[in-house]
């Protein structure tokens, strides 16, 4: 088993020539702009949320501005990163820091992580990395490290196992040089001790590596119940204007899946009487189907979706439905700056290219 002071000393020493130093979110480092990185980074590898990271911040520079911007527009900078959720806690969250805090991220851990969207761990991670407070954390890389260190192998994300994890995380947590410890953890977990074939060799901690020396490091920790997921089906209904230039969408309620986010009208089934009945029902115009785009299966959290896209135009005199705060005709020529789910996003291409 390697001592604490010992495990910090030599993760220490192979941050200070290996370790990451010049990611977007390491330069400037604020609260702020380290709590964005951290949400984005929660569900996304760190190639991916560079860039989005960069327009993020481009866009929203401070806490004020993320608190003032509309919700279509912040939605608009995180279409393409999933999770929606997200980026609506973020804002509620910079709104909360504006009202309570007057404008500046909370200073204590139980603050920081009072606010939507921070938990324990992601408190822990702003604080040390900004203001090298000393806190530990447990996101999924220091999971792994400690686990496989230790060998422990219950269930991931069981109360028990994590128990045991936070435990190791505040006896290793040294109590200086905080930030430069939680980013070395963090990059250790990223780049040599990663989920299948870790380096072991390049590993500055493999003396004393029990999960090494048992020779079957993956399996540390434990694998997390497999729970199977139900399955949903819904029809969306591509309905293009008379021109065909634009098609109709609408905003979805501010909570729930895709929560704030704009998609197409969404039926239950896709016969084709029963849509067009429901549609000119429920928008008070006709339309002429086109026909079926191949089904697209997005699965969330909780449930696996599949949805039978349905293309159609608008027919008849009627001048079609007004624009209201929720619905408008989406210009197909156009990039709205409106946030749309990665499915949405995919069809409304696919519709580009044919038109
Ligand atoms: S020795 Fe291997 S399993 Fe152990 S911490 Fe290092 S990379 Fe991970």
């Amino acid at each position: 088993m390697i001592e604490p002071t010992e495990f910090r000393r030599r993760l220490l020493k192979w941050f200070d020539r290996h370790g990451r130093t010049s990611l977007p979110w390491q330069s400037h480092r604020t609260p702020y702009r380290v709590w964005v990185s951290e949400i984005m980074l929660q569900q996304t590898r760190v190639s991916t949320t560079i860039p989005f990271y960069r327009r993020f911040i481009r866009r929203f520079p401070s806490i004020r501005s993320l608190a003032e911007a509309s919700m279509d527009d912040v939605l608009h900078h995180w279409t393409g990163l999933g999770y929606y959720a997200r980026a609506r806690n973020l804002q509620k969250a910079a709104q909360q820091v504006m009202s309570k805090h007057g404008g500046r991220f909370p200073r204590t851990l139980e603050q920081a992580s009072a606010l939507p969207g921070i938990g324990r761990s992601t408190a822990g991670a702003i604080l040390s990395l900004s203001r090298g407070q000393r806190h530990p954390i447990l996101d999924g890389n220091v999971k792994r490290v400690l686990a496989r260190v230790h060998a422990v192998n219950g269930p991931a994300n069981s109360s028990a196992t994590m128990k045991t994890l936070w435990g190791l995380a505040e006896q290793y947590t040294p109590r200086t040089r905080v930030a430069d410890y939680t980013q070395a953890i963090m990059d250790l977990g990223a780049t040599v001790c990663t989920p299948r074939n870790p380096l072991c060799g390049d590993c500055p901690v493999s003396r004393g590596c029990l999960a090494r020396q048992n020779g079957e490091p993956e399996r540390y920790p434990g694998k997390a119940a497999k729970k199977s997921l139900p399955e949903r089906s819904t029809t969306m209904l591509m309905v293009r204007d008379r021109d065909r230039t634009a098609v109709l969408m609408e905003k979805r309620p501010p909570s729930g899946i895709w929560g704030g986010l704009w998609s197409f009208p969404e039926h239950r089934t896709s016969d084709p009487d029963d849509l067009r009945r429901w549609f000119r029902r429920e928008y008070g115009f006709a339309i002429e189907l086109d026909g079926d785009a191949p089904p697209i299966r997005h699965t969330f959290s909780h449930f696996h979706l599949t949805i039978t896209p349905v293309t159609a135009h608008a027919v008849g005199t009627s001048g079609g439905v007004m624009e209201k705060g929720d619905t408008l005709w989406y210009n197909l020529d156009r990039t709205e700056k409106r946030g749309l789910a990665a499915p949405v996003k995919r069809l409304l291409d696919q519709l580009r290219t044919d038109s």
